[in-house]
């Protein structure tokens, strides 16, 4: 089968490997029907994943039909259409009983897929724990809006759900990539008095006011006046930080009134500043992390209810034997891309 390799650094290549096969009675086997690229996957490529292990398969946001599953999965048979999660998780440790399931401690626990085990852009993929990393897709839900709930919308949903959002609140979401827009459309569903989203790209700030109307935008250099004048108490109440540019998480607790909770989602190049003198006396509450991805039947059942929808997010599709020139598209923020959706194979 095609399957989309991580080489080495700077060096994926579309190679002919053999189908996975079950090696546990806890695994599946699924047919991928959709994947997409995640900036995570062009990380791996910059070899700024230091536990990304050369000659896996990539990809970690993908849907599917299982095919096969080992004799103690119960949740899902084959034929079932189903969402892959990105993270493996056993569902018995501590961490996992507790909802953290990004701390799983099993060997293959976290973000497994696509990463130190074989991922999904290709036509199979072996999950393993998969009663926990996967979810059936509801009848009506079809894959394009189903694509995004083991990973990007995961991520939205559990950002705003720790986010402890009122319905008095302004809410700040800083970044308008496709995660950006995942949170928002999330933290939309808490109902807050007024979200404002702050975005770099004036493209992606339009196709936010296009898509949400009721939300304003803002670029960064105007953000800090901006909020404090859109908001009852000298700042945000809620701040999400989505974006994890190189100023943006000063930006995020700068906008924030005190006593606010900031939330930072983004995934940084490096290092960030925490300047406790200057905001001694703000009395903030940061929350940090990786997503907790334990929510895609919630966010299956928002979806089959018309209350998400992530299909905008799809700007351009590509078959499996051209995903060079989706990853050269995607890469290179070419053409308004948002986000690919890589179809299977063609039938020759
Ligand atoms: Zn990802
Ligand atoms: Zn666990």
């Amino acid at each position: 089968m095609y399957a989309y390799t991580y080489c080495g650094k700077g060096d994926f290549r579309l190679l002919d490997k053999p189908r996975p096969v079950l090696r546990d009675s806890r695994d599946a086997i699924v047919r991928v029907t959709l994947s997409s690229i995640c900036t995570s996957d062009l990380h791996i490529k910059h070899g700024s994943v230091p536990r990304a292990v050369p000659g896996i398969t990539v990809g970690h946001e993908m849907v599917g039909i299982v095919e096969e599953v080992g004799s103690q999965v119960t949740a899902v048979a084959p034929g079932d259409r189903v969402t892959v999660n990105v993270e493996t998780f056993c569902g018995e440790c501590f961490f996992c009983r507790k909802g953290w399931v990004n701390n799983c401690t099993d060997p293959n626990g976290g973000w497994a897929l696509g990463c130190r085990i074989d991922g999904g852009q290709a036509e199979y993929v072996r999950v393993p724990c998969a009663d926990q990393g996967l979810d059936r897709i509801p009848q009506g839900v079809t894959d394009r809006q189903a694509l995004f709930v083991g990973d990007i919308l995961a991520t939205g949903y559990w950002a705003a759900q720790i986010s402890e959002i009122g319905e008095e609140d302004t809410v700040l979401v800083i970044g308008a990539g496709p995660t950006g827009i995942c949170t928002l459309q999330c933290v939309l569903l808490q109902h807050p008095r007024q979200v404002i989203v702050c975005e770099r790209e004036r493209q992606r700030r339009e196709l936010v006011g296009r898509l949400y109307p009721g939300v304003l935008t803002v670029g960064p250099e105007e953000a800090r006046e901006f909020v404090r004048d859109h908001s009852s108490h000298g700042g945000a109440d809620v701040v999400l930080e989505v974006a994890g540019g190189p100023s943006t998480f000063q930006l995020a607790w700068q906008c924030a009134r005190p006593n606010a909770i900031v939330t930072v989602v983004a995934l940084y190049d490096g290092p960030q500043t925490l300047p406790l003198p200057e905001m001694y006396g703000k009395n903030l509450v940061f929350k940090t992390g990786g997503v907790d991805g334990c929510n895609c039947a919630q966010t299956l059942e928002l979806i089959a209810r018309g209350k998400i929808d992530t299909t905008p997010l799809i700007t351009h599709t590509y078959p499996l034997e051209r995903i060079e020139e989706a990853y050269d598209l995607f890469e290179h923020r070419r053409d308004g891309v948002i986000k690919v959706a890589i179809t299977p194979r063609s039938e020759k």
